[in-house]
């Protein structure tokens, strides 16, 4: 079991990992980031950026490097808090590549083939290599090594949560009762953020909207944000991704009042757009200096990752061992 206690309190132990796979948007922002760094005040969060995964993607060593580095400077730069959460970078506990080889034997490659995601990216004409193939795998020993129980995932990631509950499901019935199965929780809540196009946001699509860029830059992205032929004497679409990312920064009220600028004629979208942009920069600007901060401060940054790193590899080593004691890999008996 790995509930923790404090003051009587039982905390979950919470699990969720990013992919340093580009340039962190508002997107993961209010669709992961926000809730993670809420979470660790109620949970025993476990939140780490995924570069092994990213592997399977990114095929060049610098890219990697400054894509993880910038993705746990965001995190840190936002709120983590390396003392009330275990926060760290996959590649410093490599024990979950063993765990990784040791679930792979008790998978079939049936399960794998009928991975949606690894279907899609084929599809959208990535080269099938087997990292991408097995990475269901990984997912599920990053799970399963720090007896995560509950696994918050949007809606694209729950096929590969259920492949982990059958993967240790699959393990525990022919090895001993080792892992906790871990819960799903889809946040219904949660929306998808739409890109400056219209389309999913995404690190990849070419459509996002940085949470940490230079001003000018978010600018640009702000005003090209797509919208529709309207005049300034007409009403705007409120089904459109200006006013759907304007809206995750209000309250109620002030989503009253954006629908009511929006349906009244008189505004122009660029108007509009140069308040948003505003609306951004104010709501950033003290984890802007943070990030700044951290920026010219890399050592607290190692810092805090190195924290991470070893209470993750404690929790880490504890199931790895018993899953090599029950498979038979520790022969000193
Ligand atoms: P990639 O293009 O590499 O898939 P991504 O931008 O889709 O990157 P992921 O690493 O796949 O980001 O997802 C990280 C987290 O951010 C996940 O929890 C995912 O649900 C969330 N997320 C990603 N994009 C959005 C979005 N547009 N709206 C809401 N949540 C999102
Ligand atoms: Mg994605």
């Amino acid at each position: 079991m790995a509930t923790l206690f404090i003051f009587g309190v039982i905390l979950k132990r919470v699990l969720s990992g990013i992919q340093p796979s580009g340039q962190l948007h508002l997107g993961n922002y209010f669709g992961m980031m926000k809730r993670m760094i809420h979470y660790q005040e109620e949970n025993d969060l476990f939140c780490f950026i995924v570069d092994y995964h990213a592997m399977t993607t990114i095929h060049d060593g610098n890219r990697l490097r400054d894509n993880t580095l910038n993705a746990a400077m965001d995190f840190l730069a936002l709120g983590m808090d390396s003392e009330k959460s275990t926060f760290w970078i996959q590649s410093d506990v490599p024990q979950v590549t063993e765990l990784t080889w040791i679930l792979s034997n008790v998978v079939s490659v049936g399960l794998m083939e009928r991975g949606t995601s690894y279907k899609d990216k084929l599809a959208k004409g990535l080269k099938a290599n087997m990292g991408l193939f097995s990475y269901p795998i990984l997912m599920a020993a990053d799970i399963l090594l720090f007896g995560s129980e509950v696994v918050p995932v949007g809606k694209d990631q729950k096929q590969h949560v259920e492949m982990t509950r059958d993967i240790a499901i699959r393990f525990n019935k022919t090895f001993g009762n080792i892992f906790t199965i871990p819960e799903l929780e889809i946040d219904k809540g949660s929306q998808l953020v739409p890109g400056i196009d219209g389309q999913k946001m995404s690190k990849s699509y070419n459509n996002s909207i940085p949470i940490f860029d230079d001003e000018n830059t978010i600018r640009k992205k702000v005003m090209s944000i797509m919208t529709d032929s309207s005049k300034v004497d007409e009403g705007k679409n409120t089904d459109s991704p200006l006013f759907k990312i304007y809206s995750l920064f209000l309250n109620e009220e002030e989503i009253l009042e954006l629908k009511e600028r929006f349906t009244t004629p008189g505004t122009g979208y660029g108007d509009i757009k140069k308040s948003l942009f505003l609306q951004i920069m104010d709501h950033f600007r003290p984890f802007r200096e943070k990030r700044t901060y951290l920026e010219n401060h890399k050592d607290s940054v190692y810092e805090s990752l190195q924290i991470g790193a070893e209470k993750a590899s404690t929790v880490a080593e504890k199931y790895l061992n018993q899953a090599r004691n029950a498979t038979g890999l520790n022969y000193r008996v």
